[in-house]
């Protein structure tokens, strides 16, 4: 499977910062892993003439209508984008989404034809309390819907201690995740569970990225902080 480097820029970035997207575009548009860059819905449509592969970072259930602020996933395909993150827990504590709607959102971006990077994480006192592996498997019981392949699905681990902390689990607590997740998606799915990607996310950076990689069942990162700057992102994409 070709491994998926993805940037979350959440709620950053302006016009101005496109050219320094230029940047990263023509320094990785042959990457041999696959490069997408999640932007925020103001700047999807500019972000698309770099080139590069663009997200979004959210997408109501509904294809239009009356939900106020909301973009929907046929609007993210019509911007030009081709992946839409689901599932983030910023979207899960700011937005209270539970997982019964992370899974209507994710059907709904399968069904306008994007590819879904879908988030799942244990906060910091269920990780305390030895619950990681159970919250991991509830939250993908509830949220992925039956169906999934490695074509339109992508599972991000994203211990939410770990987001923009400077933390992260070790490496071997990474890999025992991703092994258990492996089996999960492989117990559910079959042979479309082996190739799905999983990716880890949570303070990635070029420090850590390397090892990180390394690591069985991780097939890339999904990245916040450290994908704001081509300067910054640059060694991670390298890393893989
Ligand atoms: P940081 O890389 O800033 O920790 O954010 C991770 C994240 O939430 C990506 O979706």
């Amino acid at each position: 499977m070709r491994k998926l480097i993805a940037g979350n820029w959440k709620m950053n970035g302006t016009q101005e910062d496109l050219p320094d997207l230029d940047t990263l575009a023509k320094a990785h548009g042959d990457a041999s892993v696959d490069v997408v860059i999640c932007g925020p819905a103001t700047l999807l449509g500019r972000m698309t003439t770099t080139g590069l592969t663009i997200g979004g970072q959210d997408c109501h259930p509904s294809t239009s209508g009356a939900h106020t602020g909301d973009i929907s996933a046929p609007m993210i395909v019509d911007a030009g984008a081709t992946y839409v993150i689901t599932g983030h827990s910023e979207r899960r504590t700011d937005h209270h989404e539970d997982d019964a709607l992370v899974m209507a959102k994710t059907a709904a971006g399968w069904h306008a034809g994007l590819h879904v990077i879908l988030c799942i994480g244990e906060s910091e006192a269920q990780y305390r309390n030895g619950e990681t592996l159970n919250v991991l498997r509830a939250q993908m019981d509830r949220s992925i819907p039956d169906g999934a392949t490695p074509e339109t699905t992508t599972i991000a681990y994203e211990p939410i201690w770990a987001i923009g902390t400077g933390l992260t689990p070790t490496p071997d607590e990474i890999a025992a995740v991703h092994a258990a997740l492996r089996a999960y998606l492989e117990a559910r799915f079959g042979a479309a569970g082996t190739a799905m990607r999983l990716l880890y996310g949570g303070s990635v950076k070029a420090s850590n990225a390397g090892g990180i990689f390394l690591l069985p069942n991780v097939d890339g990162a999904l990245v916040g902080g450290a994908s704001l700057k081509a300067a910054d992102f640059s060694p991670i994409i390298t890393a893989l």
